[in-house]
């Protein structure tokens, strides 16, 4: 039977990980070992009840209790902590969903790619903060990446079976967010719930305003330089506000291949579960002839300074993604206070990332898991200094 894990098992990646595992059977078809969440111990209690996880674990010490109870006499065990989160990830597993958000993403991943684990990878951060060394865990360990992001796992699935020397360019889609048709003078005055109100995606409430603010392409621009290894001027970005071509590869040839399908995570998921086979998975089928047209623009960088951003931190490369990504929580953890307006929160990465380079050599590579740690709590520190200087 194969041993699966979930690591951020309450949030939507991990729902929809939980959906497609129940859909094959559950705990007949699957043992898992970990499931881990946050403050919704209820649901995280229910989920490692159903599948009859080893363990399940929260990430906050003082919901330990509650977990204990809803656990009681079910032969779970539970643990609390973000220590306890990681030597989850030490218990041997086949395939093990990366599904938390944020950095803290990344030491539970790492874990679980050091024991040889197949590694569905919705935690773009892990890339972003510490991609190098993701990627030679894996190769010494012997491990496989699969990744989840729905644009790329639309790449992977293009360059199967195909000559990677023809490799020309990657050509990300984006849909825009909830704010791609405002006035770009409005867009100082977002609100949190506006930013939230995504048109084609359900998400987690963070990945959706990285979205609005096009963030999370940015993230997902170094992401691919990292995963593909590809050259940042090969990586192109397109709205498509649709979102049914997930993205595309071009060739020398001229040829661009592109995957499509509707907008539902559990695609990706499903095939990261069933790699390198298919298998029948319930997303509903594209109809074209209703959708009647799919329609395209150029994103323009004065409305998305994260693009422009993400550029720079590819040509700095080392820990300049760790600063990044830890600015970015840091901004959009501020945005979500109120304390922050949506167009500063580039303004504040970036005043981090100069106030960093000034202070630090941000292009050093990182010569261990220590490093990134270091350059994240560094950039965290920083940026929340800066954000008192930026009045809203
Ligand atoms: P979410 O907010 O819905 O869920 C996050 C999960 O992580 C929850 O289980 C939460 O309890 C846990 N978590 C949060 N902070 C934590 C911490 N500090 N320590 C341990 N656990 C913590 O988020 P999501 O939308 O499911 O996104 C998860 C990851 O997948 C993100 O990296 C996101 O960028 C990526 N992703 C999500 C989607 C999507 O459709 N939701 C698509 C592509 C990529
Ligand atoms: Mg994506």
């Amino acid at each position: 039977m194969r041993r699966i894990s979930i690591f951020g098992a309450t949030g939507s990646i991990g729902e929809s990980t939980f959906d497609l595992i129940c859909r094959a059977g559950g705990p007949a078809a699957f043992h898992t070992v970990a499931l881990t969440g946050g403050h919704n111990v209820t649901r995280l209690a229910e989920v490692a009840l159903i599948l009859r996880a080893e363990i399940a674990v929260t990430a906050h010490e003082e919901n330990l209790p509650a977990l204990r109870e809803a656990l009681a006499g079910s032969g779970v065990q539970a643990a609390a902590g973000t220590q306890a989160i990681a030597e989850a990830a030490d218990r041997p597993a086949d395939w093990v969903m990366s599904g938390i958000v944020g950095a803290a993403g990344l030491v539970p991943g790492m874990r679980a790619l050091a024991h040889g684990a197949s590694l569905a990878l919705a935690n773009k951060e892990s890339l972003v903060t510490a991609g190098e060394l993701l990627l030679s865990t894996a190769r010494v360990h012997g491990a496989t990446i699969l990744p989840v992001d729905s644009e790329h796992s639309a790449i992977f699935q293009a360059l199967v079976g195909e000559d990677l020397t023809a490799l020309d360019r990657i050509i990300l889609t984006a849909s825009g967010g909830a704010l791609r048709d405002w006035p770009i003078e409005r867009l100082a005055h977002a609100t949190v719930s506006e930013a939230l109100a995504h048109p084609n995606w359900a998400m987690g409430a963070r990945i959706t305003i990285d979205s609005a603010s096009m963030f999370n392409k940015a993230l997902e621009i170094i992401e691919t330089r990292e995963f593909f290894g590809v050259r940042p001027d090969q990586i192109e970005v397109i709205i498509h506000p649709e979102s049914i071509i997930h993205s595309m590869v071009g060739f020398t040839d001229g040829a661009v291949m592109a995957h499509l399908g509707m907008p539902d995570m559990r695609h990706p998921i499903g095939y990261a579960l069933n790699w390198p086979q298919r298998q029948p998975l319930p997303v509903a089928r594209l109809d074209l002839a209703a959708l009647g047209k799919l329609t395209f623009r150029a994103p323009d960088e004065t409305r998305y300074p994260a693009l422009r951003l993400a550029r720079e931190v590819m040509a700095v490369r080392g820990l300049a993604g760790a600063a990044f990504n830890a600015a970015k929580e840091i901004a959009l953890d501020q945005f979500i206070a109120g304390r922050l307006g949506f167009m500063q929160m580039a303004g504040l990465v970036e005043a981090t990332l100069d106030r960093l380079s000034a202070e630090t050599r941000l292009g050093n590579a990182a010569q261990s898991l220590e490093d990134v740690l270091a350059m994240d709590h560094l950039a965290r520190m920083r940026a929340t200094e800066l954000a008192q200087d930026i009045t809203t």
